[in-house]
């Protein structure tokens, strides 16, 4: 899978190129290239933002080049990768949008900045609009990490696939607690069930928990679940 970002700030993806998503990169599981549009600025003192029209706070970042930089990457390509805009104004992310995005091949993802981007690029180049939640960011770099590590989860390879069909949303509700060694920490023992050896119980242990938290903390999500069951 296939990430470039346009960004004007590639030295905050440092965080991405470490743990579980850094042995991905470095076992070609996942490719990231982080293309700063600013080197592909006409302007001599390579300003890629300008007062809005209108009037009003903050710069808008120009079209131009968010559009050649972007035209840097499509060259040559025999299709044309979806491109998404990190924006609060988009789909708020989930774990099912992760799992059907880590199905392409290859997203561009775009990071915007100050007070966002000239529309009319967005309306050229973007096929969807992307937000990691209801609050406003200085800029889209931590929401495209969120959908890099989120996304690269689900590709083939990146963690056991055991570990994404158990984790929370993967079945429409949150996982089950889960314990390691000491037996006994500050007088809390192990549940039971868990040193059984015992398989089945096990199962059904977890999944009761798994109800039984989903209940109490995301109730929203039983109703989503069931509102899809019945229609
Ligand atoms: N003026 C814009 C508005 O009110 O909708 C906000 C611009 S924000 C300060 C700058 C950039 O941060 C945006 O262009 C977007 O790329 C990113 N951003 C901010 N909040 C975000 C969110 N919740 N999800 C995704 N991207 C976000």
């Amino acid at each position: 899978m296939r990430f470039d970002v346009l960004t004007l700030f590639p030295e905050m993806f440092a965080p991405v190129k470490e743990s579980i998503l850094g042995r991905a990169l470095d076992n070609n599981l996942i490719e990231l290239n982080l293309i700063n549009f600013r080197e592909f600025s006409t302007d001599k003192s390579k300003h890629v933002d300008d007062t809005p029209y209108g009037g009003g706070a903050g710069m808008v970042i120009k079209p131009e080049p968010v559009y050649d930089a972007y035209k840097s990457i499509i060259e040559g390509l025999e299709s044309k990768p979806k491109v998404i805009y990190l924006s609060p104004k988009g789909k708020v992310f989930n774990q099912q949008i992760a799992r059907e995005l880590a199905k392409e091949e290859h997203l561009i993802l775009l990071c915007g900045h100050y007070e966002g981007i000239d529309q009319r690029v967005i309306d050229e180049i973007v096929d969807e609009e992307i937000s990691i939640g209801d609050y406003v960011l200085t800029g889209g770099e931590l929401p495209a990490m969120v959908l890099i590590d989120a996304i690269s989860r689900n590709v083939e390879g990146v963690i056991k696939e055991e570990s994404v069909e158990d984790e929370s949303f993967s079945e429409g509700l949150l996982e089950y607690p889960q314990y390691t060694r000491p037996e006994v920490f500050m007088g809390r023992r192990v549940p039971e069930v868990l040193l059984s050896g015992h398989h089945a119980n096990i199962a059904n242990w977890r999944r009761e928990q798994s109800l039984e938290i989903t209940k109490k903390k995301r109730p929203d999500l039983i109703k989503e679940e069931r509102s899809q069951t019945n229609g």
